[in-house]
């Protein structure tokens, strides 16, 4: 018996044991498609009939929100703090000793099972500017080889069985020991699963299944560590989650794009533009700070007399909590209702600070670098990124000086390590670690340098899914007009991050749409359970 027909035993015939009274097929579920309530109503608003939504937040969920309600007749006023759109994929133009260049809040990539943000790239013509990041996730580790981890062949289950077997860091058995965390992910069951795991730290869940130490430091704290939160502190739930999502649920599901170009050309002024056609207004530069409620209606905004019909809160936990604690209301039934609210988006926490430090270096890269590196055992440094070649400008600037551009992302940062904002004083701290990974760089000056410093992003904390409010939770509360989105908001399918963000965008305008007679948006979205046994 060889390897591969070990690892197919152990997949086909071990597990079957370990599912016993449990369904077994062959395949994982197709995606689900959640079509209108209202499939029966006009597709927009009638003629003459005036509807009126302030969206608070113009990252990916307010413009998600704001693209379906204006297509369909809406005013749509879009007020952003910041003084750019986009939130997490915002881009700015930063001027550097290397010069001036269009600088985003950090890498982002687009995974196959992101089906809303697939359906407004196509919609909005934006697949131009992606392109599909194919050579696999690379990892430097200190205790355990480097490794890739690539779906090869596209077909699952043997996807999952070349991954193991193609490690340098598995012994022949190693996937023995993995079943009982196997069998949790591969009968993943969305409905169940915060109830069930929710109370949980991943690293507990991880003690509790015993699994091999490589397993644990090669395939899964590597998946905690880049979801920005502190990975002892994490919820198995939400592990789950991203497994099922990242791993298991489609035999393309670690597929994953790129852009090719900064975000804010590739997806948010493409989106903007196409939203100012259909007569959306953009407030920039001005923080929301409190609504007004009147009657279980939220009916504008604290300290303007302009009134609207609903109101879409998708500004973060963290502009969520400021807003409903800073609003009023003028009648006890409103109070109780936002009070209701309050208790439980208080509850909600932010992860760590963080920080994304770009450098333009005089020197290249040795050739045969991986253009995205995760570094879990290399903290400060959680991912570096070569964006020399990923995008153009990068592209052309290292090409004109011979130098190379890259992107190192800093999570879960002490207050101390996020108090310091000058971007030179954190190259000098965090270099030592380059030079140890790519020796190279050692003769590099920093040419520029610039870094965003953060703390903004959703907790993935034991306990926080439990409490996560839906879309329609002001609404479940008695303030019927409310709405939510965002990557914090719950979905009652798998979702998460940028595609959490727009599906739950999509949530929001359709419970406006479905008060007010107009036809809903279908979301088609991953599937809830595992694809179970081989
Ligand atoms: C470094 C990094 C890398 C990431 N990589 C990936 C990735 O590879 N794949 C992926 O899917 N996701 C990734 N993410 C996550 C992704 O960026 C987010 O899930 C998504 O962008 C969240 O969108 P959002 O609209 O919910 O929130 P945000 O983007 O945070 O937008 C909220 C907006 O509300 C505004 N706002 C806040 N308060 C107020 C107020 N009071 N009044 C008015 N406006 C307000 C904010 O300024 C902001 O623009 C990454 C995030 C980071 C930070």
């Amino acid at each position: 018996m060889n390897r591969r027909d070990v690892l197919k035993w152990i997949a086909g015939g071990s597990l079957g044991v370990l599912a016993s009274g449990q369904r077994v097929q062959a395949r994982p579920y197709p995606l689900r498609t959640i079509q209108p309530k209202n499939p029966w109503d006009p597709a927009r608003l009638p003629a003459g009939v005036r509807r009126k939504v302030l969206v608070v937040g113009g990252g990916l969920a307010g413009l998600s929100a704001a693209l379906e309600l204006a297509e369909r007749g809406y005013e749509v006023v879009v007020r952003e703090a910041d003084s750019v759109l986009g939130g997490k994929l915002a881009t700015r133009r930063l001027q550097t000793g290397a010069g001036t260049f269009e600088v985003e809040h950090g890498l982002h990539m687009w995974f196959f099972n992101y089906h809303v943000f697939r359906d407004i790239r196509r919609r909005l013509g934006l697949d131009r500017h992606f392109r599909p990041y194919a050579s696999g996730v690379h990892f430097e580790f200190r205790n355990y080889q480097p490794e890739v981890l690539q779906s090869n062949p596209p077909r699952y289950p043997q996807n999952l069985i070349g991954l193991l077997e193609r490690s340098p860091n598995f012994n022949l058995f190693s996937g023995m020991r993995q079943l009982g965390m196997l069998r949790a992910i591969l009968f993943y069951e969305h409905s169940s699963n915060v109830a069930r795991l929710d109370g949980l730290s991943f690293p507990e869940w991880i003690q509790r299944a015993n699994l091999s130490p490589a397993f644990r430091d090669v395939i899964l704290m590597p998946a905690a560590e880049v979801t920005l939160n502190d990975p002892q502190r994490i919820s198995a739930a939400e592990m789950a989650q991203l497994m099922h999502l990242c791993f298991t649920s489609h035999p393309r599901a670690m597929q994953r794009e790129v852009t090719t170009v900064d975000h804010g050309t590739a997806v948010i002024e493409p989106w903007a533009a196409h939203l100012r056609q259909l007569g959306v207004r953009f407030d920039l530069g001005r923080a929301v700070s409190g609504l007004r409620f009147e009657r279980g209606r939220a009916v504008g905004e604290r300290g303007d007399p302009t009134s609207y019909d609903g109101v879409v809160l998708a500004c973060a936990v963290g502009g969520a909590r400021a807003i409903l604690r800073g609003s009023t209301s003028s009648d006890p039934a409103s109070a109780s209702a936002l009070a209701a609210l309050r208790a439980r988006t208080d509850r909600l926490e932010l992860a760590p600070p963080y920080q994304v430090l770009r450098v333009w270096l005089d020197r290249p890269t040795r050739q045969d670098r991986p253009d995205i590196l995760e570094t879990p055992e290399h903290r400060p440094i959680n991912l570096m990124v070569q964006f020399h070649l990923l995008e153009e400008e990068s592209k052309r600037w290292a090409a004109a000086s011979g130098g190379s551009v890259i992107e190192l992302h800093l999570y879960h940062q002490s207050a101390a390590e996020a108090a310091e904002r000058d971007p030179h004083a954190i190259w000098r701290r965090v270099r030592p670690t380059v030079e140890e990974l790519w020796p190279e760089l050692q003769p590099a000056n920093a040419m520029g340098a610039t870094v965003g410093s953060y703390e903004d992003f959703t907790s993935f904390a034991v306990g926080q899914a439990s409490i996560r409010p839906s879309a329609t939770t002001p609404a479940q509360d008695g303030l019927a007009n409310l709405t939510l989105a965002g990557d914090w908001v719950a979905t009652d399918y798998p979702s998460a991050l940028m595609e959490r963000a727009v599906a739950t965008g999509r949530e929001a305008a359709n419970h406006l749409l479905l008060a007010d007679g107009v036809r809903q948006a279908s979301l088609t979205v991953t599937p809830s359970r595992g694809p179970g046994l081989f």
